[in-house]
């Protein structure tokens, strides 16, 4: 049984005391135990939000993470800085791939490293309109997917949530449709996953949908089997839509 996550990516955006505001009104707005939640501030406000979720079943995440533990890395932060305070990470989401090109390489270095400290890893794996128009989703969403978890074992691999994004619904209002998503995770995600680490593994990673995911259309993801919860963006920046979300969420998973 996959508990259901739904994670709220921040981006950049809430100063320290902005992000208090807002994940104190979420701590007091929940009204489930049945969904684990994840919230992702930037860096500048993990210290803030983390003395608000104290003694809550809330969990916090980072927005990305360097590979190396300590070093001559000027403005970069690692996991052991964060394991003080954070419990998940997210890593390759298609911002960080495209605007600071990072590779599938350092995607998989940091998978690893943030598994060595204990962090758990929300890898996003997702496919360009470009990539979509050219019929590769499943080639490139399957590559992702299995060169970020190359080298790991089956153990550390059931610890990991994975969050499948399609790079055309994120931001632009334009979600996915459910089928779509259902038929991306099951056989690109999962279905790699089972040839990778066999279908028991397969079977326990949480997997997530995101892009464009609202109080309104949260429910066309979640009623499926295959999808455990969503990464959210923009609707995670108002208390209101983001506890609509989870708690559209908790109804369609009782
Ligand atoms: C995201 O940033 O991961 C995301 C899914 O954004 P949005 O919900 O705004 O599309």
């Amino acid at each position: 049984m996959r508990q259901p996550i739904i994670a709220g990516n921040w981006k950049m955006h809430k100063t320290a005391a902005e992000g208090q505001a807002l994940a104190q009104a979420i701590r007091h707005g929940l009204q489930t135990d049945r969904v684990e939640v994840v919230l992702c501030p930037p860096f500048t406000a993990l210290h803030a939000v983390h003395a608000v979720l104290q003694g809550s079943s809330l969990r916090l995440g980072a927005q990305n993470m360097h590979w190396e533990d300590a070093g001559a890395f000027t403005g970069e932060i690692s996991p052991v800085m964060l394991k003080e305070w954070c419990r998940y990470v997210i890593l390759g989401h298609s911002e960080r791939r495209q605007h600071f090109h990072e590779d599938d390489e350092m995607i998989r270095r940091k998978v690893a490293a943030a598994l060595r400290h204990g962090l758990a890893p929300i890898l996003c794996v997702g496919e360009t309109l470009a990539q979509r128009e050219a019929g590769e989703t499943g080639a490139v969403v399957a590559a992702q997917t299995r060169r970020a978890l190359e080298g790991l074992t089956p153990e550390q691999v059931v610890g990991i949530v994975i969050a499948y994004e399609p790079v055309w619904a994120i931001g632009t209002g334009r979600a996915a449709t459910g089928s779509d998503a259902e038929e991306v995770i099951q056989r690109w995600v999962r279905g790699t996953l089972a040839e990778q680490f066999g279908t028991e593994v397969a079977q326990r990673v949480r997997v997530l949908y995101g892009g464009s995911v609202t109080p309104e259309n949260i429910a066309e993801f979640v009623c499926r089997p295959a999808i455990d919860g969503a990464l959210v963006g923009g609707a995670s920046l108002r208390a209101e839509s983001f506890l609509g979300i989870i708690h559209e969420t908790a109804r369609a998973k009782a």
